[in-house]
């Protein structure tokens, strides 16, 4: 029998008002149930948004150094159970354990980053053009966030945004992925012992049509915070925009490694391999382009030919494995019909393009995949696969390189392998990307720096450092008049 979790709303562990469950399972093993998670509905959100409502009077005004004790407490709990938590990460949604600790200590940064900010918090103090009159910003909570988060990073990503949200002074209600609600589960569990106080962050599982798009469109959440595909970032845009809700979106990217003719091979083939088949590719992050100089296209091909032959395919808590299963079989389905598409199109299948059914597991297990010869315009080098599938277009000089590596409607990070240093700054210029990395794979961001992409991938915001304080935050300009008389801006302002 599975274990039942459920809701966390205003401080309590609920079962949903559908009356419904589903279950999550393992994709390296699906007979293997984790656990059944509640399946809720409008109702569940409606409370959720409720209790996070009544919860944001008092919070807004708890002093944002103490918001961030509480942050640092639940931060020592993950420190404390980092192994135990990669290990439900590995197990929900399949990836190797080194990536689940990265995604473990991805939300440990974050909350050691977030926690500091509690005591930082900055407005401005700038001077006035009036005399006896200071004039300054301070920084207020938006109000009821709500937060969507896809499967890839399960704990990471609602802990990028909740800390920072949290600290800010705004209460949330969470709605995460439905293949990894357990991970979730988890870190609301930490929240709570943490003394986080009831309300102030809310936890309702369930599916995206259902849950999500009740709480994307509920009338008491003044902010989305959202990172996920395209395309249901577009319907959320607009259900926000004609609510003229604060939106935050993070969506796809189809990044580009470009590897030019005076680059080291050895170290651009390591990147690409880490860069493309971490996670199985499935990393929004993740090097699904490889642009390549024609000059050494033909060793490129080669050293990955190499590489890819010692990667071991197979259940992410075996330490020999390198690389883990697909999230689930729509997705297994998914990557296997862009193999076919990419062979339609007249790219060259190099290795992989297959399932891997002989594990006798029934996980959703692929091949690590390389096309070669692919123009920029055909599919496979445009749209987002999602999986482990890399592929190389082949291009004559910087330009071309550059151009290409542009020419998707994605903007979210970029590489380029070089040796020269005005080649490599000439790139770092022109590349369309939110971010850049010069010598090192499409992945790795840190949570000091700004993160998020440009053109489809976000609509203009930044996670992660200041700027995510910015997100979650309203400026409130003040200004404090000490001259005992009226005093009129741009009318008594004393001119020369
Ligand atoms: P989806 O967009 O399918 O789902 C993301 C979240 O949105 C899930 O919680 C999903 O619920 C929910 N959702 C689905 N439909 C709706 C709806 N109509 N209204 C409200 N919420 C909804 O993305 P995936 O989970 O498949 O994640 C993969 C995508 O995420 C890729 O495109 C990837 O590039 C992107 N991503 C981007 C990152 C970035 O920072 N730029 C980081 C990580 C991933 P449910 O799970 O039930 O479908």
């Amino acid at each position: 029998m599975a274990d039942t979790f459920y809701n966390f709303v205003d401080g309590k562990w609920v079962p949903a008002a559908t009356g419904e469950t589903f279950l999550d399972t393992n994709p390296a093993r699906p007979e293997e149930v984790i656990g059944e998670f509640q399946r809720s509905g409008p109702e569940d959100v409606d409370a959720a948004v409720a209790a996070a409502s009544r919860a944001y009077g008092d919070w807004r005004k708890t002093p944002a150094p103490l918001r961030g004790e509480i942050i640092a407490r639940a931060t020592r709990m993950l420190v404390e159970r980092k192994p135990e938590l990669a290990e439900t990460i590995t197990r929900e949604m399949g990836k190797v354990l080194v990536d689940s600790g990265y995604d473990v200590q991805g939300a440990i940064t974050s909350g050691e980053y977030m926690a500091g900010e509690g005591r930082r918090m900055f407005g401005d103090t700038v001077p006035s053009g009036l005399p006896n009159r200071l004039a300054m910003t301070v920084r207020d909570p938006v109000g009821v966030v709500g937060i969507v988060t896809p499967w890839n990073l399960p704990m990471l990503m609602p802990a990028w945004k909740l800390f920072p949200a949290l600290v800010c002074g705004n209460t949330v209600v969470v709605k995460p992925a439905e293949d990894t609600p357990h991970t979730a589960v988890l870190l609301f569990e930490i929240l709570e012992e943490a003394g986080v106080p009831p309300g102030v962050a809310n936890l309702v599982t369930g599916y995206g049509p259902e849950a999500g798009q009740a709480l994307v469109t509920h009338p008491g959440v003044d902010m989305i915070s959202f990172t996920g595909s395209r395309a249901v970032g577009k319907q959320i845009a607009a259900s926000a925009g004609a609510e003229l809700k604060h939106v935050s979106l993070e969506m796809g990217g189809k990044n580009a490694l470009v590897i030019l003719d005076d680059a080291d091979i050895s170290e651009a083939v390591t990147g690409a391999m880490w860069g493309g088949f971490s996670t199985a590719g499935q990393r929004c992050t993740a090097s699904s382009r490889l642009v390549v100089d024609e000059s050494v296209a033909d060793e490129v091909v080669e050293r990955l030919v190499d590489g890819i032959g010692t990667l071991v395919v197979g259940d992410g808590l075996d330490p020999e494995t390198t690389v883990g299963p697909i999230i689930n079989a729509k997705q297994l389905d998914r990557i296997h019909s862009y193999t076919a598409i990419g062979v339609e199109e007249g790219a060259r299948l190099v290795v992989g393009g297959e399932k891997l059914e002989e594990t006798g597991s029934g996980g959703y297990f692929y091949a690590p995949t390389l096309f070669d010869h692919a123009t920029p315009d055909m599919r496979i080098a445009q749209e987002e696969i999602f999986g482990p599938t890399i592929t190389v277009i082949r291009v004559d000089g910087d330009e071309e390189a550059i151009a290409v590596a542009n020419g998707t409607r994605y903007g979210l990070s970029a590489a380029v392998y070089t040796r020269d240093t005005v080649r490599a700054l000439r790139a770092v210029r022109d590349l369309e990307a939110g971010l850049v990395y010069l010598n090192a794979p499409t992945i790795g961001s840190e949570i000091h720096l700004p993160f998020g992409g440009v053109k489809d991938t976000g609509n203009g915001h930044r996670e992660s450092g200041t700027a995510a304080i910015d997100q979650f935050t309203e400026i409130k300009t003040v200004f404090l008049d000490y001259s005992g008389t009226l005093q009129r801006a741009h009318i008594d302002e004393p001119t020369e």
